[in-house]
């Protein structure tokens, strides 16, 4: 054989195995991965991994709109679904600990990707923090409860997009590229999404806010505002701790109680009474973040002078 006919030879013999291993990837990834199943907890999440993801993922969420995810239970349906999910990203809230084990218990192939994984979470803070009256176990409690809401801060934002980027290459190599691709231009969406947030909060004076439940801690770390939360301990506060509260409110000339619209908002609308003031809505789990999290920084900046 001379070198042009093994050449020639060589190149059939790589098309057809080349042709069948294609073939075999591809009758594989129509029935698994054409597009992939991945489940997240909250709806914020759903952003990110679209962002990461592109239409490449089927994302589902498992806490709906309007459900406190806090004590949220999945529904026994709800984790049937979840029998065909290739991935669940966590963010580390608390029933994802609880749940995990089952989830995986219904799909051993399930990978699990932590979005959360090298952040550091801060202790939830009370209004009255350095005052408990708590029993011992219940201050014990609300020491080791760490704030879930990493995803409320762009820096944060951006460590828990790598990890979905990671999570995602990992999973469906083919299209690392891309995801990276994607990763780049949603680190610059974000930082854009800074530099705005700073912008419209940086005339402000009185930085001080009470929010009923403080979902806001990470956000006001980044941005030198500070959260006064109206719950302690993740309750409602009793009619004493609502009276000293108030008087917090008078003396920092506080106007507006910010509450979400997954809370219950009777003791947010008799500070708003007592101060004169008015309850308003922001919410930490808005399906469009980006937009959501500049709407929040501008409602600051016209409410807080
Ligand atoms: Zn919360």
């Amino acid at each position: 054989m001379n070198l042009r006919v093994s050449a020639i030879w060589m190149t059939l013999v790589l098309n057809v195995v080349m042709t069948t291993g294609c073939n075999n990837q591809s009758r594989i990834q129509t029935k698994t991965t054409e597009v992939f199943n991945v489940t997240v907890s909250i709806v914020p999440q759903k952003y990110f991994v679209r962002k990461i993801g592109g239409d490449r993922v089927k994302i589902n969420v498992m806490v709906k709109p309007g459900a406190d995810f806090h004590n949220y239970e999945p529904k026994p349906e709800q984790l049937q679904a979840l029998s065909d999910a290739k991935a669940y990203i966590t963010i580390g809230i608390p029933f994802e600990r609880a749940w995990i084990d089952k989830i995986s218990g219904i799909n051993t192939q399930l990978q699990i990707i932590d979005s959360a994984r090298g952040i550091e979470r801060l202790p939830m803070i009370d209004h009255d923090h350095h005052k408990h009256h708590h029993s011992k176990l219940k201050l014990e409690t609300a020491i080791e409860t760490l704030d879930p809401h990493i995803w409320l801060s762009p820096t944060l934002a951006k460590i828990q997009a790598r990890n979905i980027y990671k999570g995602l290459s990992k999973l469906d190599p083919d299209y690392r590229a891309k995801y990276l691709e994607n990763l780049n231009i949603f680190l610059q969406e974000i930082e854009q999404l800074s530099n705005q947030i700073k912008e419209n909060l940086t005339q402000i004076e009185n930085r001080k806010f009470i929010v009923f439940h403080p979902a806001w801690g990470y956000f006001a770390n980044e941005y030198n505002l500070i959260q006064i939360p109206v719950e302690v301990g993740g309750q409602r506060p009793s009619p004493a701790e609502l009276v000293k509260l108030i008087k917090k409110a008078k003396k920092e000339k506080i106007k507006v109680i910010f509450t979400q619209p997954e809370s219950n908002t009777n003791s947010a609308k008799i500070i708003a009474k007592e101060i004169d003031g008015e309850v308003l809505f922001i919410s930490p789990l808005a399906p469009n973040w980006s937009e959501n999290l500049l709407e929040v920084s501008k409602t600051f900046s016209t409410i807080l002078d």
